[in-house]
Order: structure tokens, then C-alpha cells, then sequence
């Protein structure tokens, strides 16, 4: 069985669904409220579960009721909690607002994650154990750091999502295999709007590069080889919450099992295209069968 640590974030999603967001100093009166589990460590945890790997969750929850919740609903996803820290204080939360077209705006208040600052006793031996780490930006630069660094020292793929956007030290991007930012994290980190040139220019920190394009699919480079478009799956969105988190995990799972870079990308993308026709996040996240039935 393919083996998956995730440092990062857990968070509760709550979730306004609005026909259209409101402008700054608008107010509007939305159709439904749910609070749904999230972060992108969680759900890129769920993800990789939900599509066949043995998971286990590096970070930290609050002692209130959203953290006991936050627990229990990753651990019924097959996720393993045993490296996630319960701290005093809040857990994380994620204010999100869905609009009509599925589009979606964020604001995320740290809270636990913000606690995560290093790695704790035993969690470099779960890294080391590992097919692959994956990490973003939702917990404390220092952590990412020392878990890449960890991942490096033990051979193990480390995959970075460079999300929330915000400048990466060398020192990070020296022990990341794979960068796969969104095409608005990959403009902000380069200064080039182009995906394909901000591939080209993310090439000089990183070895290999997957920039998501939404419903355009997306775009992988590696030094040395041409680029390779990825079309997405034409399928009709509702929410697109938790698509880059879905596409991260399962991408990982792929390449965990030894599949070629191309043939990772399309079921990534096969999972992702599933995930955006569902309502929320990790809930939205498709099983293995559903996977392999979509990428045929
Ligand atoms: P993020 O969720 O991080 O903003 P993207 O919006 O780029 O990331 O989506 C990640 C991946 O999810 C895309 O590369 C694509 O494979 C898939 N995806 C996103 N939106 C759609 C869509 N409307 N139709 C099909 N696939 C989609």
C-alpha cells in the first residue's frame, strides 16, 4: 500500500452559498450555510485516502467542539490522527463564499495550524516511512521547512502547494520535488501572468512544475523535457472548493504506485473534475472505483 504523510492545515470550512458575492460594503442574503470540514492539509489527506492510500495527518486541532469534530470526521475518511496535536485555544477556520457559477472567495483564520511551527517527536520517522510528503502554506514556514528538510534526508518526494501564495525561501525549494501552484499562485510567486513561461521561470528554484488551469486542465514542465498539457474532463461545476487539494492527493497516490508522470496527471485530473460537481471540500472527494471509472 502506498504511504502518504501531510503536514499541514485542518480547518472548518464555513460556507455561505450566495447567488453572487458581495463587493466590500455590500451585504447580501445567501441561500444555505454549512459548516464542512477543511484546510488543505485535511483535505489533500482525505483525498489521498479516499483514493487508496494508508494517510497520515502532521499538524494540530483546538480543544473545542470544531476540533473534536475535525478529528473524528478524518479519521472516518481512513485518515490517521495519531500525529495530529490537540492544542488549547481555537481550531483553524476557513470563512468561504460560493457563488453561482461555483466560483469561490476565502478567508482563513489559523488558529491551531498557527501552533504548528515545528516538527514533534516521531513525526520524522512517519516522513521517513513515507511514499511521499505533501505540504502547503496554511501552517508556519518553519514547519514546512523542517518537514521538506526531513523528506529530503530520508529520500522521500516531497510535493509543495505554494498555497496561500507568498514568497518561497531557497532554503524550501531546495528540498521540494514537485511545485504544483494554481495559475494565480504561479503568477504571484514568478511576476509572469503566462502559465507556461511562469512554469519555464519556476523551473530555476524546482525540478518539476504542475500549474492548474481550473477547467483548462493543467500544465506540467521538468527541466530538460518539453511541457505537457493536461486537458481537463469537460464536466459541469457546482463548486470548486477543495479541486487543487483533490488533484494533489490523488496525484500523489499515482506517483506513490509508480505510475509515469502522464499517466498520474490524468487521473489527478479524472479526480478532480469529479470533485467539482459535488458541494464542498474533502466531502466532495471521489473514491478510487469512481477515479478509475472516470479516467476509463
Ligand atoms: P485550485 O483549486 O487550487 O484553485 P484549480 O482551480 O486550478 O486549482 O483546479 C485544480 C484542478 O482541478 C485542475 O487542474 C483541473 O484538473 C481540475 N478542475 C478545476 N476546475 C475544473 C472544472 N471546472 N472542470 C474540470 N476540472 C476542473
Amino acid at each position: 500500500m502506498t504511504h502518504i504523510a501531510v503536514l499541514g492545515s485542518t480547518n472548518m470550512d464555513l460556507v455561505a452559498y450566495v447567488a453572487k458575492a458581495p463587493q466590500r460594503g455590500e451585504t447580501v442574503t445567501g441561500r444555505e450555510f454549512r459548516t464542512i470540514p477543511g484546510g488543505k492539509g485535511a483535505n489533500q489527506a482525505v483525498a489521498a485516502a479516499h483514493a487508496g492510500a494508508d494517510v497520515s495527518l502532521i499538524g494540530a486541532v483546538g480543544a473545542d467542539a470544531f476540533g473534536t469534530q475535525l478529528r473524528s470526521t478524518l479519521e472516518h475518511s481512513g485518515v490517521d490522527t495519531g500525529h495530529l496535536r490537540t492544542i488549547e485555544g481555537p481550531s483553524g477556520t476557513a470563512h468561504i463564499v460560493v457563488d453561482d457559477e461555483g466560483g469561490n472567495a476565502i478567508v482563513v483564520i489559523p488558529g491551531a495550524n498557527g501552533t504548528v511551527t515545528a516538527l514533534a517527536p516521531g513525526d520524522e520517522g512517519l516522513i521517513a516511512a513515507a511514499d511521499a510528503l505533501l505540504l502547503q502554506l496554511e501552517i508556519p514556514l518553519d514547519a514546512v521547512i523542517a518537514g521538506a528538510e526531513a523528506a529530503r534526508r530520508h529520500g522521500v518526494r516531497t510535493i509543495l502547494t505554494p498555497s496561500p501564495a507568498q514568497a518561497l525561501p531557497p532554503q524550501l525549494l531546495t528540498s521540494v520535488d514537485l511545485l504544483v501552484p494554481n495559475e494565480h499562485e504561479a503568477a504571484a510567486l514568478t511576476g509572469v501572468t503566462d502559465p507556461r513561461e511562469a512554469a519555464a521561470a519556476l523551473l530555476d528554484q524546482v525540478q518539476e512544475v504542475v500549474v492548474t488551469l481550473g477547467a483548462a486542465g493543467c500544465l506540467y514542465a521538468a527541466r530538460g523535457a518539453a511541457p505537457l498539457a493536461v486537458p481537463a474532463p469537460r464536466v459541469t461545476a457546482v463548486d470548486s472548493t477543495g479541486a487543487g487539494d483533490t488533484f494533489v492527493g490523488t496525484l500523489a497516490v499515482a506517483l506513490g504506485e509508480g505510475r509515469e508522470m502522464p499517466e498520474a496527471l490524468a487521473w489527478a485530473s479524472a479526480a478532480a473534475a469529479l470533485s467539482v460537481q459535488r458541494p464542498g471540500a474533502s466531502s466532495s472527494m471521489p473514491y478510487r472505483s469512481e477515479i478509475d471509472a472516470e479516467a476509463g
